[in-house]
């Protein structure tokens, strides 16, 4: 019996909201990502193997990591 297996990596994008930059210290939109990686069982996404968060600065550009404790405190 043959199995196939691979990972695949999802992007989405989440709703944006205002906050203060750490980089730039401007009040301006920030834009959260999730990129999350699944293991697939002959193609069909088995389950979520890591899943991490960025922000996206609107005014310097500068990206950055979050915690998804972080993400959902910029969601409140
Ligand atoms: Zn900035």
């Amino acid at each position: 019996m043959i199995f196939i297996f691979g990972l695949s990596s999802k992007f989405k994008a989440l709703p944006s909201r205002a906050a203060t930059c750490q980089y730039c210290q401007a009040l301006v939109q920030h834009y959260p990502d999730e990129r999350a990686t699944r293991l697939t069982l002959f193609f069909i996404p088995v389950f979520t193997t890591s899943r991490s968060y960025h922000v996206t600065c609107s005014n310097c550009g500068q990206r950055s990591t979050i915690s998804g404790r972080q993400k959902k405190a910029l969601n409140r």
